[in-house]
């Protein structure tokens, strides 16, 4: 059986459910047996296109019928023109680099960071502040980034230096001190629990880290490609980032990350590198994407999405105030704080079983980041089903 195969030769690094999943159209999953089920977790904010997508499908045949890799030491056309597309969607007068994952983003923005640190200021600059309840990613240097005391597992130490954390926004200020290269944050904390952050502090302390020189590093993995409604949260903060990194949406479903900033000449040849990152495969599959959220947000198809997103969702929580406490997050990223952990493990059990997937985050937060393309259909669906296994919890 399948699922003693995957748990003899796959390490356990996941509790794993063990539901085969054999085909995707947009929003809806079929399993083997083929019962179906509304997936609002989109592979955890990653297929932003929706599954099975053939626009993408046929951009990654057409590429990789020709060339699928040939490395980075070689002009690379799909790299170079989606290099260009997200520099145009966002806005912001930036050069980029392109990893596999999140946590590799991220550490190209902690390496760029010291960099600079060391350039421009002899070395004393390169102490990092992130934030608790954050999440970086898990190399052994974003797992030190990231700002939860339950991530610093002493079976992985020692860890790199230079890291500290404060607790809220205000924080900050005070921890500052002149060793201090770089402050590292996410606009919404997805992991942490779909928190969005106030976007006047924001930007208060966006000003503020300018005048001391100190860099702004927005870790946009999971709030960029669309995913809180503009193309990346720094547009709907209206802040300008030193460096801002991505991955989860960018790809549709490949592995890619990307750094990018405005410090252009930091890295020269030798600094950074990465053998797969930014190939032909993923960044034609990428360029493909972005085409199609941008055609999408600009035909107002996506705005119209959230709304009505975020009135079922809103129906939900008014239905069952006995069991949530808040209602967070932007755009297609949104949360329900449970009243405690118990009832969010059965409603997220129930949901299953009802054939509607959904997400933890946090301690207590019901997450649900769908597909960006999901339709009204699936949405409405989604929503009663949802309702049916809150109702029999
Ligand atoms: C998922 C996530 C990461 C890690 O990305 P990986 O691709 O799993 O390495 C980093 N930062 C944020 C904000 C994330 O949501």
């Amino acid at each position: 059986m399948l699922e003693n195969i995957d748990k003899q030769y796959v390490l356990h690094t996941y509790a794993r459910n063990y539901v085969n999943f054999k085909k995707g159209i947009n929003a809806t999953l079929f399993d083997e047996n083929s019962k179906d089920y509304i997936d609002f977790t989109s592979g955890i904010g990653v297929v932003s296109v929706g599954h099975g997508n053939q626009k993408v499908a046929d951009a990654i045949y057409e590429q990789v019928q020709n060339i699928t890799h040939i490395s980075n030491l070689y002009l690379i056309e799909p790299q170079a023109l989606l290099a260009q597309k997200i520099q145009e969607l966002s806005g912001y007068d930036m050069a980029m680099f392109f990893a596999n994952s999140g946590a590799e983003a991220n550490e190209g923005a902690i390496k760029i960071a010291r960099k600079y640190g060391r350039t421009k200021f002899g070395n004393q600059r390169y102490k990092v502040i992130t934030l608790e309840h954050s999440f970086h990613g898990r190399t052994i240097t974003t797992v030190k980034a990231t700002g939860q005391e339950k991530m610093h597992s002493p079976n992985f130490s020692p860890y790199p230096e230079g890291f500290s954390y404060n607790n809220v926004l205000n924080d900050i200020y005070t921890s500052i001190d002149d060793e201090t290269v770089a402050v590292m944050l996410e606009l919404v904390q997805g992991e942490g629990g779909v928190q969005p952050f106030d976007k006047d502090e924001i930007q208060q302390l966006a000003k503020f880290l300018k005048e001391k020189e100190i860099l702004l590093i927005i870790d946009e993995v999971q709030t960029g490609a669309y995913r809180t409604g503009e193309f990346l949260a720094s547009n709907l903060y209206e802040i300008e980032p030193d460096i801002i990194t991505m991955a989860k949406g960018v790809g549709g479903g490949v592995p890619i990350g990307v750094v990018m900033t405005k410090h252009k000449d930091i890295f020269s040849p030798g600094d950074h590198g990465s053998t797969f990152g930014g190939n032909f495969l993923v960044t034609a599959a990428a360029k493909e994407v972005l085409t199609q959220l941008d055609e999408y947000k600009t035909a107002g198809a996506l705005d119209e999405a959230i709304i009505y997103f975020e009135k079922k969702l809103n129906e939900i929580y008014e239905k069952y105030s006995e069991y949530f406490t808040q209602k967070v997050g932007l755009g297609l990223m949104r949360g329900l704080r449970a009243k405690d952990e118990e009832t969010l493990s059965a409603i997220i059990k129930s949901a299953f079983n009802e054939g509607v997937l959904v997400l933890k985050a946090g301690k207590n937060t019901l997450r649900l980041l769908p597909p960006l393309t999901i339709s009204k259909e699936e949405m409405d669906e989604g929503f009663k089903r949802l309702d049916n296994a809150i109702s029999k919890i």
